[in-house]
């Protein structure tokens, strides 16, 4: 998927600390040893693009130097990080999808597996897609 370019791969951090209470050094150990460990297991380099844990960054966390240059942040969510139900999700989708909304969204428990057709009816009723961060915040196409 990645391949082809239907999925992006961005540095969320090894551990999920807060990046603006940890020291210089460790500001920039979580996203690298996450990059190798993405560079290493996917094969491909994930800069720019990071979220830091919580949306939390600051000054020490830009100049952070491991090449991941572009905090993404989000205006919306599905908070599905942990168990929530299909119906909670598709709610929170109908909420949430809109236009220029960035969305995060997680995909690792089964409530937003079961809420996956209805949230993909929400977007095409709506006229939305989905893009990748690379298509967001460059000219490439999709
Ligand atoms: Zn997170």
């Amino acid at each position: 998927m990645v391949k082809t370019g239907q999925v992006q791969l961005g540095d969320h951090t090894w551990s999920h600390l807060l990046l603006t209470r940890l020291s210089d050094s460790a500001i920039e150990e979580e996203p690298q040893r996450n990059h190798d460990f993405i560079a290493s297991t996917y094969g491909v380099d994930a800069r720019p693009c990071y979220r830091p844990p919580y949306g939390y960054h600051d000054a020490r966390v830009a100049a952070a130097r491991v090449g991941y240059t572009t905090p993404v942040l989000w205006y919306g969510s599905l908070a599905d990080s942990g168990p929530l139900s299909s119906n909670r999700i598709v709610s929170l989708g109908r909420r949430w999808f809109l236009p220029a909304h960035l969305v995060i969204g997680h995909a690792n428990h089964p409530g937003t597996i079961g809420a996956l057709p209805r949230l993909h009816r929400i977007l095409e009723q709506r006229h939305l897609g989905t893009f990748t961060l690379h298509v967001v915040f460059t000219s490439a196409r999709r």
